[in-house]
């Protein structure tokens, strides 16, 4: 079988991983996977069957029997949770503390670990998440870190929602940002942290112009 190729861009919350990464597959012709959307259906499924972020036989079961797949339309993914399509429903405030809080726990992480090194062993691919250059893919063939301070992320989030016609409270949204963070990179099993052969860029003061093309140069060997 022909070897794909690997990129993995980690980083904490709204660091604009998604943005950049749907950027570099749309320049570079790669399938583009972002693993949070497949924490946060799990979590989403999770929660409703009534279950506490924490092992248990009924976790299993129900990590067992649930199915994600994954779809591409215009660009886009689109995820769907036991078939039906929950693209829009995993994007809701409540989902990013339930992810977090669900993604901590082993059996979770491997169930979608597997599932992320099967698509990115079938086609050229851009991974973005939290432990992919450190746990999930750590031999992809470029590894970035991408951060920027959490009073821009928080920022960038508000201008989000905003462009959508939604409220935006800067000082709930940089709270929960910077909460996430720390649990993400202490929980016990493939914290969020830096790869060592991870480059790191620091997106604070940068476009996102800059920041692809920075990463299209190295991609691309003319840096
Ligand atoms: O990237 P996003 O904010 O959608 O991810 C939601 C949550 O899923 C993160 O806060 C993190 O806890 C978890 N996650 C993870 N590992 C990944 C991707 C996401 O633990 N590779």
């Amino acid at each position: 079988m022909k070897k794909t190729v690997k990129i993995a861009i980690d980083g904490p919350s709204g660091a604009g991983k998604s943005t950049i990464a749907k950027r570099l597959a749309a320049e570079l012709g790669f399938v583009y996977l972002d693993t949070g959307a497949m924490y946060r259906a799990i979590a989403l499924k999770a929660d409703g069957a009534g279950l506490k972020p924490a092992e248990s036989p009924e976790l299993d079961v129900l990590l067992r029997n649930t199915e994600i797949s994954i779809k591409y339309a215009d660009g886009a993914m689109r995820i769907f949770l036991d078939g039906a399509d929950v693209s829009e429903k995993i994007r809701e405030h409540y989902v990013s503390k339930l992810a977090s809080d669900f993604s901590a726990l082993k059996s979770v992480r491997l169930t979608l670990v597997d599932m992320q090194r099967k698509l990115a062993g079938k086609h050229d691919t851009i991974l973005d998440g939290r432990d992919i250059g450190t746990f999930v893919l750590p031999d992809a063939d470029f590894k970035f870190y991408l951060t920027a301070s959490a009073e821009v992320r928080a920022m960038r989030r508000c201008l989000e929602l905003k462009a959508r016609g939604q409220e935006c409270e800067y000082d709930r949204i940089l709270d929960d940002i910077v909460r996430r963070d720390l649990q993400d990179m202490n929980r016990e099993f493939a914290p969020l942290k830096k790869a060592p052969d991870a480059l790191e860029i620091d997106s604070t003061e940068m476009t996102v112009d800059e920041v692809v093309a920075g990463m299209l140069s190295v991609i691309r060997g003319n840096n």
